[in-house]
C-alpha cells in the first residue's frame, strides 16, 4: 500500500512552508517530517501505544509517527473521567503512554511507561529540497494492518474500540478530496479535540496526507475563525455548536462575515446541523455550510460536494466507493426510487473498520449479510438521492399514534421558534399514544420562556399536528458530550431552568 503520508516519507521532503499550527508553536513539513521520523524510529517494536490525546503539536507528531511506524495507537480523551479510562486502557491494554512534557496524568494511567513526545528536534531543515536526517522505518505495506483505534463517542452507551485499518484512513481521506476538490494548498481551521474521528482523521490526517496545512485555535472562538479565514485559511471543519455559535455571532461581527464569506470550504458533522443555523449563516454570509456524515466505525459515508448542492437538513450523497442503502424494519433495502420512506442506513465500502476491539459479538451484530454495516441511524432520501437523516433508531424515531416521527424536524421546527434556544425531543410511553413526544428546551430567555401551547402550536402549524409536543420541560442547558453531541440518555437527570 503506498504510504499515508506521502510528503513525509518522501526521501527528500519539500520544505514548503507550515504544516501544523497550534496556537502559536508551528512546524514545517520538513520539521514534521524529521519529528515524526525520529519519533517511529524509536517506537518501532512497540505493539501498541496510547496518545494522551491533548490538542497540541505533540499529539500530531505522536499519531503521525505511530502510523509511520505501523505501530497502532490509541487516542486517549483527556477529558475522560478516571472510570472510562481505565475501561479504555484494560480494553486496548497499549505497551506505553506518549504525552505532552510537562502534562499530568491520571492515576488510570499509572501503570502504563511513559514517554515524552518531543517535537523540537534539534536538526535544521529548513529550505527547499532539505534531505531527511532520519531514516525513519519505511511505512507498513499490509492495508489490513490495524493504524488506529479510536473509541466512538459514547453518545448511547459506554465508547468501543474500532479498530481502523490503514485501507479505511486512506481511503475516506481520497474520497473526500475527490468530494472536496481537497489539495495541498488548502490550509484548514481547526478547533476540535484530537481522539475522535472527525478533529484526528479528517482535521489532522487528512491535510498532512494531502501536503496541505493546519491550524488549530485550542479553543473554538468565533474571533479565532474569523482571523484565521481572514488570514488565508480555506477551509473550516466544524460541529453544528460551533456553527450555532458563529450564527448568533454573525450580526454583531462583520469580520466573521467577510471571513466566512471569502472561505472556499466550510463543513460541518458528528451531528445534525439544525436547519435554522443554516440558514442564518447563509443568509448574513452568502455561503452554504456543507455537511458530511460519518461515523468511527465506518469513517465517511455521504457528503455534499464541493462541485454540488448545498441543502440544509441533507448530508448529501455517497462518497466514490461508498456503497450504501435504506432498509425497512424486516431488513429488506427500499427502492431507490421509490416514495419517500423512512429507513436505516447501511453501508459497506473500504471506507469501514475492521471490527470492535475485544468484541466479537458486538462486531457480528453490526453488519448484516452481505457485509453492509447496520450505522443505527434512520434517513430518507430526496428524490436524486440526496440523504438526509432524520435521527437514531433507538433515540430519535418516536412511535407515536401510529406514526413514526422522526426527532429531528420537530428539532428544527423548535429552533425556528424566536423564544427557542436549544431543543431537543424524545419520546416516552404513553398509554393512547404508544409514545408522546417530549420536548426539552432552552428558552432565549430564561425569564420570558414561550409556553408549551405556544411550542405545541408553533410545531403543528409548521409540520402537522401529530408532531406537536405533548410535553415540554425547561432546561438551562442540554447536557452535551465533547462533540456538542446531545446525550439524549441523560435527559432528565439534569437541572430544570
Ligand atoms: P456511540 O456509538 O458511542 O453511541 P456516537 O455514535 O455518537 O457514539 P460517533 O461514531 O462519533 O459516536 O458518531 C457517529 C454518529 O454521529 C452517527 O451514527 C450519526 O448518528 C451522527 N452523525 C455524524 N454526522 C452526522 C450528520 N452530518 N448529521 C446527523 N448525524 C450525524
Ligand atoms: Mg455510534
Amino acid at each position: 500500500m503506498d504510504p499515508l503520508f506521502p510528503t513525509l516519507s518522501a526521501p527528500h521532503v519539500r520544505d514548503s512552508g507550515e504544516a501544523l499550527r497550534f496556537g502559536d508553536r508551528a512546524l514545517s513539513h520538513g520539521e514534521l517530517a524529521a519529528a515524526t521520523g525520529a519519533l517511529a524510529d524509536r517506537l518501532s517494536g512497540a505493539d501498541r501505544v496510547a496518545v494522551w490525546a491533548t490538542p497540541s503539536l505533540e499529539t500530531a507528531v505522536a499519531v503521525v509517527a505511530a502510523l509511520r511506524a505501523g505501530v497502532p495507537a490509541v487516542p486517549l480523551n483527556p477529558k475522560s473521567g478516571g472510570s472510562e479510562l481505565a475501561h479504555i486502557v484494560a480494553d486496548s491494554a497499549p505497551s506505553l503512554v506518549l504525552a505532552e512534557p510537562g502534562v499530568a496524568l491520571p492515576q488510570a494511567l499509572a501503570d502504563l511507561t511513559r514517554h515524552d513526545i518531543d517535537v523540537d528536534v534539534d536538526v535544521d531543515v529548513r529550505g527547499f529540497e532539505a534531505p531527511l536526517p532520519e531514516a525513519a522505518p519505511p511505512e507498513p505495506d499490509d492495508p489490513e494492518a490495524p493504524a488506529l483505534i479510536v473509541y466512538t463517542s459514547g453518545t448511547t452507551g459506554p465508547p468501543k474500540g474500532a479498530v481502523l485499518p490503514r485501507r479505511a484512513i486512506a481511503t475516506t481521506l481520497d474520497a473526500l478530496a475527490d468530494a472536496w476538490q481537497w489539495t495541498g494548498d488548502d490550509v484548514l481551521v481547526h478547533a476540535l479535540p484530537l481522539f475522535h474521528v472527525h478533529g484526528l482523521i479528517l482535521g489532522t490526517l487528512g491535510p498532512l496526507r494531502r501536503g496541505g496545512s493546519v491550524r488549530h485555535l485550542g479553543r473554538f472562538s468565533t474571533e479565532g475563525v474569523a482571523r484565521e479565514l481572514g488570514a488565508g485559511a480555506t477551509m473550516l471543519f466544524g460541529v453544528p455548536t460551533m456553527y450555532h455559535r458563529i450564527a448568533e455571532a454573525l450580526p454583531g461581527e462583520p469580520e466573521l462575515v467577510k471571513a466566512l464569506a471569502g472561505a472556499r470550504l466550510l463543513v460541518s458533522g458528528s451531528a445534525a446541523l439544525p436547519v435554522h443555523d443554516h440558514e442564518r449563516i447563509a443568509a448574513a454570509t452568502g455561503r452554504r455550510v456543507i455537511e458530511r456524515y460519518g461515523m468511527t466505525e465506518t469513517l465517511m459515508n455521504t457528503s455534499v460536494r464541493a462541485d454540488g448542492e448545498p441543502r440544509a437538513g441533507a448530508v448529501g450523497v455517497p462518497l466514490p466507493g461508498v456503497d450504501l442503502r435504506l432498509v425497512d424494519e424486516a431488513g429488506e433495502p427500499l427502492p431507490a426510487d421509490g416514495p419517500e420512506a423512512v429507513g436505516e442506513i447501511q453501508v459497506r465500502g473500504p471506507n469501514l473498520f475492521t471490527g470492535y476491539l475485544n468484541r466479537p459479538d458486538a462486531t457480528a451484530a453490526a453488519f448484516a449479510p452481505g457485509g453492509w454495516f447496520r450505522t443505527g441511524d434512520m434517513a430518507v432520501r430526496d428524490p436524486d438521492g440526496y440523504v438526509r437523516i432524520v435521527g437514531r433508531k433507538a433515540t430519535d424515531l418516536i412511535k407515536s399514534g401510529g406514526y413514526k416521527i422522526g426527532a429531528g424536524e420537530i428539532e428544527n421546527a423548535l429552533l425556528a421558534h424566536a423564544g427557542v434556544r436549544e431543543a431537543a425531543v424524545t419520546g416516552e410511553p404513553d398509554p393512547d399514544l404508544g409514545e408522546r413526544i417530549v420536548a426539552w428546551v432552552v428558552p432565549a430567555d430564561a425569564d420570558d420562556p414561550p409556553t408549551a401551547a405556544e411550542l405545541a402550536d408553533h410545531v403543528a402549524s409548521s409540520l402537522a399536528p401529530h408532531k406537536r409536543p405533548r410535553v415540554v420541560h425547561y432546561l438551562r442547558a442540554l447536557p452535551r458530550n465533547d462533540m456538542g453531541k446531545i446525550m439524549k440518555r441523560a435527559l432528565g437527570k439534569e437541572d430544570k431552568a
